[in-house]
């Protein structure tokens, strides 16, 4: 029934457009619809598939709605129904692109007519019918609007809602009658035949099958054949239902004659397909190649923008990241320069610096060296005055000479470490001390100074303090030393008070807090730290006073090796305290086994022989009165190749060698005694230090090194420590 139909919605009205490309597509479609009237499939396809590579290559809508809407009717009519729904379906697809109204309303239609007859699923061909009538009445096209409403009445009676349909049927009945053709009218009053012999109106019924079919013969049209085919057979139903068996057979032999004719078309039609079969395939083929070139074309144009889009946005990075290396480059470049620039002028300064620092250490060591041996002079030679005049024993003048000259020579020696205090390389001797004779010895050698400024210099000792204390009494003095005399300095008219108080015990350990106050000028708060550095004198207004600057850095140096540090309390005008609390043993046991140390080198009775090799004649004196007060044989030579011969000739204990000697020095001079394989131990006696010939020393067979000048009882140590060997 449908094919009546058909027609109408493939062809519709074809414009006359200008571009050949164009108007070559629409005449393919116009030929392919011809080809399908006349049942012609294959030649239907060829042309509908001409037209849809057509449409593609002009990208037009409704060219491709066309084709796909055709193709869909060839392949449901002369090919596999079932297959014609997508077709439909891309027709679909591409007429609500177009915004095309008139081929949507054909799509529908055809839509509605593969759901009616196909599947005779009226629930869905209803809302496809509906969808063509909304289009049609929105165009105004009365014979579309007329067509749609018959399709509709159609398919409610096809699902017996006959009330529904009825009215849609109803209201086409002005525009069946000024229809021109005859099939409207005749699927109108077919329509209403069944219409009323569903409602048993079998008069009505019968007049307007009547009407139907006298249209259907009347018109010798191979396409309303097919219609009039179910026309016969609902009429013959229809009498049967009334019981008039004979007008029911009549009609059912019409519909079977007309049926058997069609159905032989048919067969022709169905041969002439068949032989078209494969290239109907081979169509139905490219027409999925086209389709899959097109999703894939619009995957790719997807995937293309994508593409671009993020070529764009990383290509925007790596300018940025460009700019910044360029940008970083420049900089780092300039940095790199400057850096460069900077390095060079460092190096040379460090280079500068270094070679300053050298001669700074050989200044140093050059003329400490040089200033130690006279001092050896002035040591010893105070020491024989002395020992010779019992009775200057406890002249202030003379201990103060000799401490002086003592405090001098330590002096010296930290000047020559003053590179290496850094390194802590100075070790802490232990010696047996008594504070409040350290303390007295110290205010008494600098009364002259409190004196000259007027100044009360004042002690105050706690007798809590043990007697005898093991420490390096040396570096206590001259920390001492350095606090009191710039206490007297920078005080006029005024007080020092040195002052020694118990803090605490701790074991073995006394710790003692000492402290030395004055009234003086006192140190504005910014100096505090400065002072503490080398070199540095704060200035001051009517300064007249002499100094190194370095005292306070030994000061600070020394009080932190006892493991202690300085505390520095001051007032500008008020006066200052420096304190400091250091530990110090005061082991009964250690303090005894010191003085047996020394208590059995100075009562040794047996007398040995000591040869004395020394250039210096004011040492030669001083060295020879040390050993011979202390019972000691001594042979003193002042060059070492008569040494050398004075023991391959005689035989003596121990050599005492200076090292600083004009013709020979003394590692030389032992270098040749070891080769000759004398063995007599020799003890190296020099203002060296001691550090500084330690490897050189041990190197060429010096068995110990004392450092001049020194305390007599470590050097008897040493040559009892020899001798016992
Ligand atoms: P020097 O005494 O040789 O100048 P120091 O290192 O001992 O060097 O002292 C550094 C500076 O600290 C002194 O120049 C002085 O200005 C200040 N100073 C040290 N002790 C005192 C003090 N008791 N009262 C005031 N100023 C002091």
């Amino acid at each position: 029934m449908k094919t009546l139909f058909c027609g109408l919605w493939l062809l519709g009205s074809f414009l006359a457009l200008a571009q050949p490309a164009l108007k070559s597509a629409e005449q393919s479609l116009q030929q392919a619809g011809t080809a399908f009237y006349n049942l012609d499939g294959e030649k239907s396809l060829q042309l509908s598939h001409k037209a849809l590579s057509q449409a593609y290559a002009l990208k037009n809508d409704v060219l491709m709605s066309k084709a796909y809407n055709l193709i869909g009717l060839n392949i449901e009519e002369f090919y596999d129904p079932n297959k014609a729904l997508k077709y439909y379906q891309k027709a679909l697809e591409h007429a609500k692109l177009s915004q095309n109204d008139s081929v949507k309303i054909w799509v529908n239609n055809n839509l509605g007519n593969w759901y009616s007859y196909r599947k005779n699923d009226f629930q869905k061909s209803i809302p496809y019918y509906k969808e063509g009538l909304r289009n049609a009445e929105k165009i105004n096209d009365w014979v579309e609007v007329m067509y749609a409403k018959l399709s509709i009445a159609g398919a409610y009676f096809g699902a017996n809602r006959f009330q529904e349909g009825y009215v849609f049927l109803k209201s086409t009945e002005a525009d069946v009658n000024r229809s021109k053709d005859d099939e409207p009218k005749l699927h109108y009053h077919s329509l209403l035949g069944s219409y009323y012999s569903h409602l048993g109106q079998y008069l009505k019924a019968e007049f307007h099958y009547e009407k139907a079919i006298e249209l259907g013969e009347k018109n010798k049209d191979n396409l309303l054949d097919a219609y009039l085919i179910d026309v016969y057979n609902d009429f013959s139903d229809h009498y049967k239902k009334k019981g008039q068996f004979e007008k029911a057979l009549h009609y059912l032999t019409l519909h079977k004659e007309l049926k058997e004719k069609v159905y032989n078309d048919d067969r022709s039609k169905k041969a002439k397909i068949a032989g078209s079969q494969i290239e109907i395939d081979e169509y139905q083929r490219q027409i999925d190649k086209i389709e899959g070139e097109k999703t894939k074309q619009s995957k790719y144009l997807k995937e293309s923008k994508l593409i671009v889009l993020l070529f764009v946005i990383i290509l925007f990075i790596l300018l940025l990241l460009l700019f910044s290396l360029y940008k970083n480059n420049a900089f780092r470049e300039k940095t790199f320069t400057e850096l460069k620039d900077a390095y060079a002028e460092l190096q040379l300064a460090k280079e500068k610096a270094e070679e300053a620092s050298q001669l700074k250490t050989q200044f140093v060591s050059t003329i400490s060296h040089e200033l130690r041996t006279p001092l050896y002079g002035v040591v010893g030679i105070t020491n024989i005055i002395l020992d010779e005049h019992k009775e200057l024993a406890h002249s202030p003048h003379l201990n103060s000479l000799k401490f002086s000259a003592r405090y001098l020579l330590s002096l010296v020696n930290d000047l020559l470490q003053i590179n290496k205090i850094e390194e802590n390389k100075i070790t802490l001797e232990h010696m047996i001390f008594n504070i409040p004779d350290e303390i007295s010895t110290i205010v008494d050698s600098l009364e002259f100074i409190a004196i000259k400024n007027n100044n009360k210099l004042q002690t105050e000792l706690d007798t809590a303090i043990p007697e005898f204390l093991i420490g390096d009494k040396l570096r206590l003095s001259q920390v001492f030393m350095n606090l009191v005399s710039n206490a007297l300095k920078f005080t006029k008219d005024g007080t020092v008070k040195v002052s020694a108080k118990l803090d605490r015990i701790e074991g073995s350990q006394y710790f003692i807090h000492f402290a030395v106050a004055d009234t003086g000028v006192g140190i504005a708060p910014e100096d505090q730290k400065k002072i503490f550095e080398k070199f540095v004198q704060i200035e001051r207004k009517e300064g007249d006073y002499q100094g190194t600057g370095l005292g306070l850095s030994i000061v600070q140096r020394l009080v932190e090796l006892f493991g202690s540090t300085i505390e520095l309390e001051s007032e500008l005008g008020k006066g200052t305290t420096f304190s400091f609390t250091m530990g110090f043993e005061a082991d009964e046991s250690k303090r005894n086994e010191i003085l047996h140390n020394i208590d059995v080198d100075l009562s040794t009775v047996q007398v040995y022989r000591i040869l004395v090799v020394e250039d210096n004649k004011i040492n030669q004196v001083v060295t020879k009165k040390i050993l011979e007060t202390n019972h000691f044989k001594c042979t003193i030579l002042d060059d070492g190749y008569a040494a050398i011969d004075a023991l391959e000739n005689e035989h003596y204990d121990i050599v005492l060698m200076d090292i600083n000697m004009p013709i020979i020095n003394g590692f030389e001079t032992t270098k040749l005694i070891r080769k000759k394989g004398i063995q007599t131990p020799i003890i190296a006696l020099t203002a060296f230090d001691k550090q500084e010939i330690m490897e050189q020393a041990i190197s060429v067979g010096i068995n110990d090194i004392i450092i001049k000048p020194f305390e007599p009882s470590k050097l008897f140590q040493v040559i009892s420590n020899l001798i016992e060997q």
